[in-house]
């Protein structure tokens, strides 16, 4: 297929190349990045966009989508997908699809899971919003870059089933470290808490495969001094944008609300920016009520 790839960063750049090296036709725009290998590339946006069947960005957030997607849906062809894979919030989302679709273009916002390590891999999660006309025609794409692809109804519904995923995974990871912690100072081996809790019904993701304490359970970023991984800063942006579209829908998440709180003291006062989000149980261990 004939792709435009825009935002080559540390997500974009190895999704395209996945995409050439897999056959596609990939041209590329970055304001800064460079074009990663079999990928050709333009002198701006718009270039990126014209004659494509299929326009990807991914792109840092809502406001950078808005500006270029008014630079690119002038540029692209009837009948051509827009497929935005940022995380961004789903005002932006919704705003940036009914342009799309004025202009006879297809829209589908389709956050991913999986980070960097999925985003090399090809084993990315896509969580889809638009139309199932959108949907056959990215999904060849989706399984050169990803290992599933969900459809989840209309435009920015991806970005929500992605808000509410992360929200529940800042959540359970926070449960899951001060629950280390708690267990440290009750004299509780960490290896009998692994044992017995990622068994029983506390078990988790973040318990069970992405183990925040050193030497125990998943191999993490926990082994490797807490290097992202998943940064904190990034899992602040995603409740932010939970918190984001809550308010807009008068939705009650009381430990959502407080999940954004601990993460933006973490990232913006306690050292935890730079490090992955699972950091927080060093955060834990030190402190006491107060
Ligand atoms: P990044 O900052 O590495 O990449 C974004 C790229 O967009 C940069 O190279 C930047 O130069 C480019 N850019 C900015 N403005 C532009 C413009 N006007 N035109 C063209 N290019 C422009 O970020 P990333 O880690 O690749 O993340 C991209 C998106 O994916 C974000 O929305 C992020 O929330 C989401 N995401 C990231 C991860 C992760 O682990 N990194 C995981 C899931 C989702």
């Amino acid at each position: 297929m004939k792709v435009g790839f825009i935002g080559l960063g540390n997500m974009g750049a190895p999704m395209a190349a996945n995409l050439a090296k897999a056959g596609h036709a990939v041209t590329g725009f970055d304001v800064a990045a460079p074009c990663p290998e079999g990928v050709a590339p333009a002198a701006s946006a718009p270039e990126a966009a014209a004659g494509q069947e299929v326009v990807i960005t991914m792109l840092p957030n809502g406001e950078i989508l808005r500006s270029v997607a008014a630079e690119i849906i002038p540029a692209m062809d009837r009948g051509a997908v827009f497929l935005d894979c940022s995380t961004v919030d789903v005002d932006s989302a919704r705003a940036v699809a009914g342009q799309a679709q004025a202009a006879g273009i297809l829209p589908l916002d389709a956050p991913v899971s999986g980070g960097v390590v999925g985003a090399e891999a090809g084993t990315l999660t896509f969580m889809a919003g638009g139309s199932d006309a959108a949907f056959a025609t990215a999904e060849p794409l989706f399984e050169v870059m990803g290992q599933k692809a969900v459809p989840c109804g209309p435009s920015g519904n991806g970005q929500a089933a992605k808000i509410c995923n992360n929200m529940i995974l800042g959540v359970t990871m926070i449960a899951t470290c001060e629950a280390f912690a708690l267990a440290d100072k009750l004299g509780l081996d960490r290896q009998k808490m692994y044992d017995v809790v990622s068994t029983s019904s506390g078990y988790s993701w973040t318990m069970n495969a992405y183990t925040p304490a050193p030497g125990i359970g998943a191999n993490s970023p926990a082994d490797n001094g807490y290097k992202p991984g998943f940064a904190a800063e990034l899992m602040l942006k995603d409740l932010r944008l939970s918190q984001q579209a809550a308010e807009a829908v008068d939705a009650d998440t009381p430990t959502g609300q407080a999940a954004t709180a601990l993460y933006e003291r973490f990232v913006e006062s306690e050292g935890g920016a730079g490090k992955d989000f699972s950091a927080m149980l060093p955060r834990f261990e030190k402190r006491g009520r107060g």
